[in-house]
C-alpha cells in the first residue's frame, strides 16, 4: 500500500475504518428488516433513524427532511424529475448550468423530451455562473433552478446562498447537487436557502450505493421509486441498512473534523498546484483559484493527452483522473472544460488531482516530482509540440 498513492478522491473515497466497523453488524447478525415489528427489525429501524439525525445535523436540516436513496444519481433524478412533474401546471421552465454532473444534465434532457424547456446557464472562464444571467433567465413559468454546489471536475464553488435567495424571492424551487461539497466545505440548507439537496456517502469516506435527498418541509415532492411505504412512502424498497448506517457515521465524522482537515488538505492542494505550474512550462490551472474545493487541482498541459498522463502516472503507482470518471474512456473532451472556453486540445490535456484525508505531504512531493518528466516525455513524442 505504501507505494500506491490515491489522488482520485473526487471519483470515490476509501471507506474509513470507523465506518466499516459501524456497518459490519448490519451485514451480519443485525440483519432484520426495518419494517418488521420484532426486536431485530426495530434495531435496524433505530439505526436508520440515528443515521437520519446524523445526516440532518451535518447540513442544518431536520431529521424528517432527510430521505435515503441508492445514490447521488438517484437523488438528482428524483429531485429534478419529480419536482418538474409536480409543478407542471405552474410552468414548464427549468434553469440549470452547462457544467452540471451528468445525473443532472441527463435528467434535464429527459425532461426536455417530455414537454419541459431547459435553460443551460453558461459559466465564466473560472467556472462560475453569472448572477445577472440567472436573473435574466427567470420567466413567469420557471418552476425549478438546479445548480451544483461545487463542480466535480474543476472544483469551482458556486454562490449558492445568493442563488437560493433569488430562487426564494421568485417562488421557484431550488435544488443543488452538493455531492462534492458535503463534508468538504460548510453546507447549511437554511443559510443557503435550499429546497432540495443531493448528497452521496462514497464521496466522504462512506460506502457506495448510499445517498440522500434533503427535501425542505413543505415542499411537495412525489415519490420516484414506487412500492412499499419505506421512507414515509417517498422512497420505496427495503432500506440499505448497512449503507445508511455507514452514511450517517461518515457524515458525522467528516463534519466534525472539517475545520482542521480542510485547512490541511487545502495546503496540500496549493502545494500541488504551485509545484506543477512552476515545474511544467505551458501548464495552467482550470477553475477558480480560491473559490474551489479544498482538495481539487485541475491542470491543463499543452500538447499532451490527459489520458496518456494518467497511464504513465499509473505506472508510477499514482491514481488520478482526467475530466470525470464518466468521461474517461470516451474521446469527447469534458463538457465542463469546454464550457470554460478551453479549446479542444487543452480540454483533452487536463489532469484532475483530488486530494483527501489519507494524502500526505510526501504524496504531493512524489506527484510533483513525477509529473514534469512525464509531460516532457509525452511532449517529445507529440508532433504538436514541435
Ligand atoms: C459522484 C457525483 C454524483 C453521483 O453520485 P453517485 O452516488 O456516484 O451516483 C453526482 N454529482 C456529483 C457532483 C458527483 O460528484
Amino acid at each position: 500500500m505504501s507505494d500506491f498513492i490515491y489522488f482520485d478522491n473526487a471519483a470515490t473515497t476509501k471507506v474509513r475504518d470507523e465506518v466499516f466497523e459501524a456497518m459490519a453488524p448490519f451485514l451480519k447478525d443485525a440483519y432484520g428488516n426495518p419494517s418488521s415489528v420484532y426486536k431485530l427489525g426495530r434495531e435496524a429501524k433505530n439505526a436508520i433513524e440515528k443515521a437520519r439525525e446524523q445526516t440532518a445535523a451535518a447540513i442544518g436540516a431536520k431529521p424528517a427532511e432527510i430521505f435515503f436513496t441508492g445514490s447521488g444519481t438517484e437523488s438528482d433524478n428524483w429531485a429534478i424529475i419529480s419536482a418538474a412533474f409536480a409543478n407542471k401546471d405552474k410552468g414548464n421552465h427549468i434553469i440549470t448550468s452547462n457544467i452540471e454532473h451528468h445525473a443532472v444534465l441527463h435528467s434535464c434532457e429527459y425532461l426536455s423530451k417530455n414537454g419541459f424547456d431547459i435553460t443551460y446557464l453558461p459559466v465564466d472562464s473560472s467556472g462560475i455562473i453569472k448572477i445577472s444571467d440567472l436573473k435574466a433567465a427567470i420567466r413567469p413559468e420557471t418552476i425549478l433552478i438546479s445548480i451544483m454546489y461545487a463542480n466535480n471536475e474543476i472544483g469551482t464553488i458556486q454562490p449558492i446562498a445568493e442563488i437560493g435567495a433569488i430562487a426564494g424571492a421568485n417562488n421557484i424551487l431550488f435544488h443543488t447537487d452538493a455531492v462534492q461539497a458535503v463534508g468538504h466545505v460548510p453546507v447549511n440548507v437554511v443559510k443557503d436557502c435550499v429546497d432540495l439537496l443531493t448528497l452521496s456517502a462514497h464521496k466522504f469516506h462512506g460506502p457506495k450505493g448510499a445517498g440522500a435527498l434533503y427535501v425542505r418541509s413543505g415542499v411537495k415532492l412525489p415519490s420516484f421509486i414506487h412500492g412499499g411505504g419505506q421512507e414515509k412512502g417517498r422512497r420505496a424498497g427495503t432500506e440499505n441498512v448497512a449503507g445508511i448506517v455507514g452514511l450517517g457515521c461518515a457524515i458525522e465524522l467528516i463534519t466534525r473534523e472539517m475545520a482542521g482537515e480542510s485547512v490541511r488538505v487545502r495546503k496540500l492542494r496549493d502545494k500541488i498546484i504551485d509545484g506543477i505550474l512552476e515545474s511544467v512550462p505551458n501548464s495552467q490551472l482550470n477553475g477558480h483559484r480560491d473559490k474551489r474545493l479544498p482538495g481539487n487541482a485541475n491542470i491543463s498541459f499543452d500538447y499532451v493527452e490527459g489520458e496518456s498522463i494518467l497511464l504513465m502516472l499509473d505506472m508510477k503507482g499514482i491514481a488520478a483522473s482526467s475530466g470525470s470518471a464518466c468521461t474517461s474512456g470516451s474521446l469527447n473532451p469534458s463538457h465542463v472544460l469546454m464550457a470554460l472556453g478551453l479549446p479542444h486540445e487543452k480540454a483533452h490535456g487536463s489532469l484532475r488531482v483530488s486530494a483527501g484525508r489519507y494524502n500526505t505531504d510526501e504524496d504531493a512531493d512524489k506527484l510533483i516530482a513525477e509529473i514534469g518528466p512525464i509531460v516532457n516525455k509525452l511532449r517529445a513524442m507529440s508532433p504538436l509540440a514541435k
